[in-house]
């Protein structure tokens, strides 16, 4: 199966001028000025016109609940699973699913389950072994096992700090752990990262940097994500960035929770600021619930959060705070492809995975999305669906 997608204007993340992109099943296979391939009687191949259009690569979403999660106001409140559409539709190709604060009626069997459901469905998918809380949750009883036996772990997390759901755990525990999953990532060829999920408490990222002053493990081993929760989480996360760690803003919010940054002007002040771009990464906390806690660390109200906002929030990067596009791109692209290390992932180059999205150029809406060469949603239409989806 060939495709040619026509006269794009292309990012891959970076600027390449209008191309044209020759997919061979699911790889890229060249990309050219101008691709004319004469067609034999039996060839099947489809031209793709994307005059007029913006080309990316598909989007990475590192940080899912794909199980669903939640469940902090009574077993009613916790979430639903994540439909393929709910990702498809948001320009998703790559998911990362995690559990979240609830590691027991959500289990990592069931994770993993989920995510090869969802790459037979047509996307890609990768997991963090662990919950909220320690002793991690595995599917193996040992993480280092979890890295080397089973191939979508790519590293653990998200495991809570400074926040009352947190299991509140001590230094030394956390240097051992980050020290079994770095060298269960070095000896099965993964990134091997860690994903520390930050509340809203008052020792921010002290633990993580006594981590990587008092042991020999390196920054690049760890995702502290939320960073854009409240101005002074954020203000320690461009000091962390800063001595050469990699931060994460989450793009679903509260709405009601007004102390929290949005990612797009979090990502415009760090750029102020002058912290590298390939230190900073977008993602959702998608099907996560958004529990609304009072003062007494109540659950007054709960929300869910959307994959879709991940894209969103690059859009307003470029339309309202003015990045340029190339620039907020890498943080939903290139970027997080490179620090979990998925080679195939997150650039537009030959030999690379044929997850594209395709955008209208006059408003950044997506018009197109295509995942390992097939096309999941063209001209704005959901041409595959999940197995239990209802087709509209
Ligand atoms: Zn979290």
């Amino acid at each position: 199966m060939i495709k040619i997608i026509k006269g794009a204007e292309v990012y891959n993340p970076n600027y390449l001028g209008v191309k044209d992109i020759l997919i061979v099943s699911d790889k890229i296979a060249a990309i050219e000025d101008e691709i004319e391939l004469s067609s034999g009687s039996n060839i099947d191949m489809e031209i793709i016109g994307a005059k007029n259009k913006i080309v990316t690569p598909g989007f990475i979403d590192s940080h899912v609940h794909i199980t669903g999660g939640g469940g902090e106001g009574g077993f009613k409140t916790r979430t639903p699973e994540i439909m393929l559409t709910d990702i498809t539709t948001g320009g998703i190709t790559t998911v990362v699913g995690c559990l979240g604060t609830d590691g027991i009626t959500r289990n990592m069997e069931g994770l993993l389950a989920k995510a090869k459901a969802l790459e037979e469905e047509g996307i890609s998918s990768f997991i963090l072994t662990g919950s909220y809380r320690l002793p991690l949750t595995t599917i193996t009883d040992d993480v280092m096992k979890d890295l080397l036996l089973i191939d979508k772990v790519i590293g653990a997390g998200e495991i809570a700090l400074t926040d009352h759901r947190s299991s509140q755990p001590t230094t030394d525990a956390l240097k051992q752990l980050s020290s079994a999953v770095r060298v269960g990532g070095i000896l099965s060829g993964k990134a091997g990262i860690i994903v520390f999920h930050l509340g809203d408490g008052k020792d921010m990222l002290n633990k993580v940097f006594d981590i990587v002053e008092n042991t020999e493990i390196p920054y690049s081993q760890f995702i502290p994500t939320h960073m854009n929760r409240n101005e002074n989480l954020f203000k320690d996360a461009i000091r962390y960035a800063k001595a050469g760690g990699n931060i994460d803003f989450t793009t679903s919010s509260n709405a009601g929770e007004d102390e929290e940054l949005s990612a797009s002007r979090a990502l415009k002040r760090c750029i102020e600021e002058g912290v590298p771009i390939e230190k900073i990464t977008f993602t959702s906390d998608g099907q996560g619930s958004l529990p609304i806690f009072n003062d007494q660390h109540e659950c007054i109200g709960l929300g869910i959060g959307k994959v879709s906002t991940l894209f969103e929030e690059v859009r307003k990067s470029f339309l309202l705070e003015k990045i340029p596009f190339d620039t907020c791109l890498k943080v939903i692209t290139s970027n997080v492809a490179n620090s979990l290390k998925l080679n195939k992932k997150g650039t537009i180059e030959i030999g690379k995975d044929a997850d594209i999205v395709i955008l209208n150029k006059e408003d950044l809406s997506i018009d197109s999305v295509i995942a390992m060469g097939k096309i999941m949603i063209r001209d704005k239409k959901t041409e595959v669906y999940g197995t239990f989806e209802k087709k509209i």
